[in-house]
């Protein structure tokens, strides 16, 4: 376990992950929200039309990808 700043809300928290736990259930519900967007329409050029069309922020975007949590992201040019 390491004391860590929460990357979503800065708070600082003990925990191996990189959000707090108030933003555990945040990422999740984001992430679920940008897998359903890209199962439905794979019709995005670039990562931002991703943020933008989800409302997801290109920063917790980023690191979702780079965590490997979206699927179908291949699909996009990056
Ligand atoms: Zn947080």
């Amino acid at each position: 376990m390491e004391f860590k700043r929460c990357v979503r809300c800065g708070c600082f928290f003990m925990s191996n992950n990189d959000v707090c736990c108030n933003c555990e259930s945040k990422d999740r519900f984001d992430i679920a929200k940008l897998n359903n967007i890209l199962e439905e329409d794979l019709n995005f050029n670039s990562i931002q039309d991703l943020s933008i069309a989800s409302g997801v922020n290109l920063n917790n975007l980023n690191r979702f990808i780079a965590n490997n949590k979206i699927y179908g992201i291949d699909n996009i040019s990056l």
